[in-house]
């Protein structure tokens, strides 16, 4: 079992369940905010889907698998400053560190995602075969966003679309918004045997869509609470490795950010997190000065 524990990280924190919802806007209220003015456009929120498309997963489009990673070209709009690009670019590196995809600048690939600063947040979900935007407008440039619209991209639906969301949660819809019923639809989705989430980046929190402050997402679990805004929850990106089949597998990366030199060497089992509950994943960065080294075996 490995991922339990955190030791010295720069740049991550592996917070407590209680840190994980004290904030009171959530990741989907905010893609919601920031949405206003684009929703038309929009199936659930921040979804474009092309009408070829109805499950949450589809064969087709996945994103293609080289040797052991998955490679997703994309290009980032000049128009993000750079500190907004440092915060996609980490947003994306917990990604690198915990699945086997890699998000890797084009170099002339036909298909690819284009990530650029529209109005609001929003994505295709799963690979589209061309061109593909990826929109993180204001409001949209933190890492539970960044990485729920990534999570589109990469072929998945919200979490409360699943089709044995009626289990977990009721949807009310009288508190709904007119005209916004067709966000809390149940989807013919393929699970891949990961248990239902409350606590996934993908799902909506319970006022998103309400009309007249009720809520309209109750959890069944009256403890569970939802709409996290922290980050990829652990069967988030378990999921993701079971779509996209990485098994286990090896990352090695050094990094230098100002003068500190950053190198991470992690073993992935694929299924460990159903071996472990409560905390979030917990994404390391062993940090050290240049010229140390410092080696670390998850396994
Ligand atoms: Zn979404």
């Amino acid at each position: 079992t490995s991922m339990t524990s955190c030791f010295p990280v720069i740049n991550e924190q592996c917070p407590s369940s209680q840190q994980l919802y004290h904030n009171t806007q959530t990741v989907n209220s905010q893609i919601l905010t920031a949405n206003q003015q684009v929703e038309d456009n929009l199936v659930e929120g921040d979804v474009f889907v092309s009408n070829t498309r109805n499950a949450r997963i589809c064969k087709n489009c996945r994103w293609p698998k080289l040797l052991k990673t998955v490679k997703v070209p994309y290009v980032l709009s000049g128009s993000f400053t750079r500190p907004e690009k440092i915060q996609i670019e980490n947003a994306i590196s917990a990604f690198h560190m915990s699945t086997c995809i890699r998000f890797v600048t084009r170099t002339g690939q036909t298909d690819y995602i284009s990530i650029v600063k529209l109005n609001g947040c929003w994505s295709w979900v799963g690979r589209t075969g061309r061109s593909q935007y990826l929109s993180l407008g204001t409001g949209c440039l933190q890492k539970g966003i960044i990485q729920h619209e990534l999570i589109h991209a990469l072929g998945f639906w919200h979490e409360q679309s699943r089709n044995d969301r009626d289990a977990f949660i009721r949807i009310n819809f009288g508190n709904i918004l007119k005209g916004r019923e067709r966000n809390f639809k149940r989807m013919d989705t393929n699970n891949l045997n990961v248990p239902y989430d409350y606590t996934s980046v993908m799902h909506y929190a319970p006022k998103d869509f309400s009309k007249n402050s009720g809520d309209t997402i109750t959890p069944i679990d009256a403890s569970a609470q939802i709409g996290q805004r922290d980050g990829m929850s652990e069967n988030d990106i378990l999921k993701i490795n079971k779509l996209y089949v990485c098994s286990k597998y090896t990352n090695k990366a050094v990094r230098s950010i100002g003068n500190i030199l950053t190198m991470l060497t992690v073993t992935h089992p694929v299924n460990v997190p159903s071996s472990y509950s409560g905390l979030p994943p917990c994404i390391q960065r062993v940090g050290q000065y240049v010229g140390e080294h410092v080696q670390s075996h998850l396994s």
